[in-house]
């Protein structure tokens, strides 16, 4: 397939923001696109050349990208920085300077898409020792063949910032009209993608084998599944209401949750968002070989760090001395860790995610030998409120957020990628007058005057629409942060900066700068109120009005382990929202 036929693709879906023509241009794509080459187009068309969790980037840092970009012009350093100053962005610098006549006449033959995959594959896989000048050489190479269109989206691509505001969903929308004949089938497409984490290899498998082959797909070992998640209630009583008077109360631990994946002694660690985090945890991997008892098996924890003096579990921050690569061994020593097992999903070649909760339990007793650090999560059945609410204080005493309640019925599969009623947490803070915490992402900033100037006075923030696939926002904040944060964000969103609203995000309140919605950061707020200015949950409750997050707060957590997609959603701001009311008609009643 020709690189420019892509390209032209690539161009129409830049010029839209609208899901619904977004969705057609690409079953036109994808039609066109020949099978062996589609989990490419649809990876270059996110901005990848992997799925997340493999963990290669392109990493091309943009002075770099002007170097190559040097090479095959004859233009100055200074006459690129000065593009660069007037156009911001190296897309369109690379567009205007690369002109018809300096692509190299020696190698006039047109790009195609499997040769600049390859080319961007061998640029992601180099490194060591003089890896920088090669991957320049192979841009550059690139370069001298690509016509000004092209150049503009392979500099995108290969610095990171493709940016066509395609989500994942779209494109498994466009794939179940294009080979299951409707969006009606759109889920078995998804629970492939959940189950895999790896669209490229869904839209493959679609395009040769079909429907049937969708219907078909498997769990893989080293092939991340996505999280189930927990909705939230507030009490005891509305919990067993909700799960027909019985479930399972577990611990919720407060670390970080692990998806291990064991085949034989070869043992991958992945984070809550996919990311490969084995390195960090090479204590984990040498007792998952000892403790395990599986061949090949997919099982979940959440894991802790514990105070070596005390025995005591950690606040979740202490987990970040395993994030810098030379204090690794020193981590080990001075913060080991507990893992806390509540979940298996695959054990020697059975799927496990299609039994319920109480068969997938067992199954995970029996393949796991608890040592001080191997853990089951500890759990009871409950079907009465004052089992729960005990269990509840003792979770908390123990130092654990609170618990998780689960359904025990033949509905209580694992539902991967999904948030729903079958899992509920319960925190310790719903107790409080305040209202829980809230996972926001950062859609747009506001620069800050007097002390603040030159930095961001307080940031845009948005929950996740997940019908509309849109952030909406619902609050501004500017408390809570330290003079370090700010200076922190600041650099941290200079590379997410954008020139208008991005394509998902839903705003009424003029920003003065936009960014990717990329960032998820934790805020507490006093309540939860009825907005003019607000997008989240707009006309759900009153016509023209949205929800809003009173007195926000940063509470000076990062919540780098979500993506903005495990925002908390405009549905569970609703929920917070009714059950506030709730609360204050309850209230009423009683000083009556
Ligand atoms: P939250 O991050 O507040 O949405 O809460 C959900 C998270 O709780 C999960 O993603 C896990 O990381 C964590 N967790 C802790 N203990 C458990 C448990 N027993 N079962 C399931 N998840 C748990």
């Amino acid at each position: 397939m020709l690189f420019s036929e892509l390209v032209e693709y690539f161009e129409r879906l830049e010029k839209t923001t609208s899901r619904i023509e977004m969705t057609d241009i690409l079953v036109s794509l994808f039609h066109k696109t020949p099978s062996e080459t589609i989990d490419k187009v649809v990876y270059l068309t996110l901005g990848v050349v992997y799925p997340e969790y493999v963990g290669l980037e392109l990493g091309i840092a943009d002075k770099l990208a002007l170097r190559a970009l040097k090479q095959v012009t004859n233009i100055t350093d200074k006459q690129l920085s000065e593009y660069m100053a007037k156009l911001g962005d190296l897309g369109l610098v690379a567009e205007t300077v690369i002109t018809k006549k300096e692509q190299m006449t020696l190698f006039s033959e047109p790009l195609t898409v499997e040769k600049v995959y390859s080319l961007f594959e061998k640029i992601a896989k180099t490194t060591g020792e003089g890896s920088i000048d090669l991957k320049i050489q192979i841009l550059a190479g690139l370069l001298a063949q690509a016509s000004p269109k092209e150049a503009k989206h392979i500099l995108r691509i290969v610095t990171g910032k493709m940016r066509l505001g395609v989500a994942d969903m779209t494109i498994l929308d466009a794939l179940a009209i294009l080979y299951g004949g409707s969006k009606d089938v759109r889920e078995h497409f998804e629970r492939a993608y959940n189950i895999s984490s790896d669209i490229g290899l869904v839209a493959k498998v679609a395009a040769t084998e079909g429907l049937e082959g969708i219907k078909k797909f498997k769990i893989s070992i080293g092939k991340p599944i996505r999280p189930m998640l927990a909705e939230r209630l507030a009490s005891a009583d509305e919990i067993l209401e909700k799960l027909d008077g019985k479930g399972m109360a577990e611990y919720k631990y407060d670390g970080e949750r692990m998806q291990i994946h064991k085949s034989n002694d070869k043992i991958i660690i992945y984070s809550r968002r996919q990311e490969n985090i084995t390195h960090q945890y090479p204590d984990v991997v040498e007792e998952v070989k000892k403790q395990i008892k599986a061949k090949e098996t997919i099982l979940e924890c959440e894991t802790v760090a514990i105070d070596v003096n005390t025995g005591e579990m950690l606040p979740f921050q202490e987990l970040m001395h395993r994030k810098r690569k030379k204090e690794i061994e020193k981590a080990i020593e001075e913060y080991p860790v507990n893992m806390f097992f509540f979940d298996v999903l695959y054990i020697d070649g059975e799927d496990f995610t299609v039994k319920p909760l109480l068969e997938r339990r067992h199954a995970l007793e029996s393949i796991l030998q608890e040592s001080e650090m191997t853990r089951l999560s500890k759990a009871i059945l409950v079907g009465d409120k004052e089992t729960l609410e005990r269990f509840f204080e003792e979770a908390v005493a123990a130092g654990c957020e609170g618990v998780m309640v689960k359904a025990v019925g033949k509905e209580s599969i694992y539902r991967a990628g999904a948030r729903g009623w079958l899992w509920i947490k319960y925190k310790r803070d719903y107790k409080s007058e305040m209202i829980d915490t809230v996972d926001l992402v950062i859609v747009g900033g506001f620069y800050g005057r007097g002390k603040r100037s030159g930095r961001y006075g307080a940031l845009l923030l948005a929950v996740y629409d997940k019908t509309r696939d849109t952030f909406q926002t619902v609050c501004k904040v500017g408390s809570g942060f330290t003079d370090e944060d700010l200076e922190k964000f600041h650099q941290m969103l200079e590379s997410l900066k954008l020139s208008h609203k991005h394509a998902r995000v839903e705003s009424i309140m003029e920003a003065d700068v936009w960014f990717e919605p990329k960032i998820v950061i934790e805020v507490i707020g006093a309540e939860i109120t009825q907005s003019p200015v607000h997008t989240c949950a707009r006309d759900k409750i009153k016509k023209d009005t949205g929800l809003a997050i009173r007195f926000p707060r940063y509470t000076g957590r990062l919540r780098t382990d979500k993506k903005p997609e495990d925002a908390t959603t405009a549905e569970e701001i609703i929920e917070m929202y009714n059950r506030q009311l709730k609360k204050i008609t309850e209230a009423e009643k009683v000083s009556v």
